[in-house]
């Protein structure tokens, strides 16, 4: 039942009880204070807000095959799609709709600084040592906020590969550092927004190459592409509107099967 649907029937029955139980039964239901964010209504299909939009960057990681999930705060198919993935991935029934349990799961999931349980900012900040999120394209503030959702993606990767720790290698780059790992001028790495990733101990490089293309990935560079033998390198190059290239998919790790396209 719907959030309203329930509220409107509580207030209809308080009505018709003493002062008393009215009191009790129309309060705020316990709020889970939650040390990074909190949600305090149901969404679904059809509602809009900073909730949503804080919910998308979160499930943006379950986007499906060759899709992503816009943080454009309307809750539409692709994010109710999106929903239903992460509630299957945790064991929730797979509704569509964020209530009480998906929540539950996300406060679980997210550290009082917003970052997803097994992802921080301090290893996205390390492209050649702590950076401060400063010298890229980007204001510190927005390049972390893409080292974020980043990590969301990370996350869901992760839970995919079956809770396969992932070591992120190289994530933010400030201009400098770009040039000194010889980093393509216009890099992902420099908007915070990529990751690369050391092959996992309990699955292959490929492995996380295949899997990468469920999770929002619109860049994915693997074995086969040109220095891409000891990591997978993935980013979110179509939700970049600051890189001056066009927001299309862009994966190659030949040696996975992973092509240009077809895939
Ligand atoms: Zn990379």
């Amino acid at each position: 039942m719907r959030a309203e649907t329930l509220r409107r029937a509580a207030v209809a029955f308080a009505l018709t009880l003493p002062g008393a139980a009215v009191a009790t039964l129309v309060a705020a239901p316990a709020a889970h204070a939650d040390g990074c964010y909190t949600w305090t209504r149901d969404l679904y299909e059809g509602r809009s807000g900073e909730d949503v939009r804080q919910l998308q960057i979160r499930v943006a990681g379950w986007a499906g095959r060759r899709d992503i999930v816009e943080t454009d705060g309307n809750y539409g198919p692709k994010t109710a799609a999106a929903v239903r993935r992460f509630q299957s991935a945790y064991g929730l029934p797979a509704d569509g709709i964020a209530g009480p349990q998906t929540y539950t799961k996300l406060y679980a999931l997210q550290d009082d600084d917003c970052t997803p349980a097994h992802f921080s900012y301090s290893e996205m900040d390390d492209g050649c040592g702590r950076g401060g999120w400063s010298g890229g394209p980007l204001s510190s503030a927005e390049t972390r906020d893409n080292a974020l959702r980043a990590m969301w993606k990370l996350e869901a990767l992760r839970r995919d590969l079956g809770d396969e720790p992932l070591r992120v290698t190289s994530g933010f780059r400030s201009e400098v550092c770009n040039r000194q790992v010889r980093g393509a001028s216009n890099s992902q790495h420099l908007y915070g927004n990529a990751a690369d990733l050391a092959a996992p101990s309990g699955s292959s490089l490929c492995d996380m190459a295949l899997n990468a293309r469920d999770h929002g990935f619109s860049g994915i560079y693997g074995p086969g592409y040109p220095d891409h033998e000891d990591h997978v390198h993935v980013d979110s190059r179509r939700e970049n509107n600051d890189d001056g290239i066009p927001n299309t998919t862009s994966w190659s790790a030949p040696d996975c099967g992973i092509g240009a396209g077809n895939d």
